[in-house]
């Protein structure tokens, strides 16, 4: 078992929909279980287009399966959402990334890991730390981390949203 951490994402017609989705789908993957998933963050918009507001969560997984596996799944659900890949960090339906992943690195196109963006980035370390305030990624803290970011667009959801994990 290999503990992986998954950035969830979306800006485009039902989001929240979109991530309970993903978390659905993930569920009911053979190879993967969901062990906890963050509060849904509302978040402006970094980077690209002129584009909606996002929603964002991030989930904590363990997994049987080779990381490219698990990106060929992510990809699979991406699509059920019809994600579409128009403009480079432009709208979407639904953005699966891998953060990281325990003891592996990867630095290829097809699969860079950890996530070449995710230390920059305010709308991944925010929902990271609310699900595990302990988080290291690539050696630092991830608290240290988000200290260094702006996280000023990055807001929970009021109400909050959870997403459910179903057994
Ligand atoms: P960003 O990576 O900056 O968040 P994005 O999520 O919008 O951008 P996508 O269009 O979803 O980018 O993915 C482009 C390509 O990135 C995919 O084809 C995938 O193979 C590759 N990729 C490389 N590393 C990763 C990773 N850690 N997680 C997900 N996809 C990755
Ligand atoms: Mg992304
Ligand atoms: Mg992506």
């Amino acid at each position: 078992m290999t503990a992986a951490v998954i950035a969830l994402g979306a800006n485009l017609g039902d989001a929240t929909s979109a991530l309970q989705g993903a978390v659905d789908a993930l569920t009911q993957t053979v190879g993967i279980t969901v062990l906890a998933a963050s509060p849904v963050f509302e978040t402006d918009p970094v980077g690209g287009p002129d584009q909606p507001v996002y929603v964002n969560a991030v989930v904590l997984l363990e997994i049987e399966l080779e990381p490219l596996a698990l990106l060929r799944r992510l990809n699979q659900i991406e699509e059920e959402w019809q994600r579409t890949r128009e403009v480079r960090w432009g709208p979407r339906t639904l953005d699966l990334d891998i953060i990281d992943v325990a003891g592996f690195t990867s630095d290829t196109e097809q699969l860079t890991v950890p996530h070449p963006r995710a230390h920059q980035r305010g709308f991944v370390l925010v929902p990271w730390l609310a699900v595990d305030g302990d988080a290291s990624l690539g050696g630092a803290k991830v608290t240290d981390l988000a200290r260094n970011v702006d996280v000023s667009g990055v807001r929970k959801l009021n109400p909050e949203l959870r997403l459910v994990i179903a057994p």
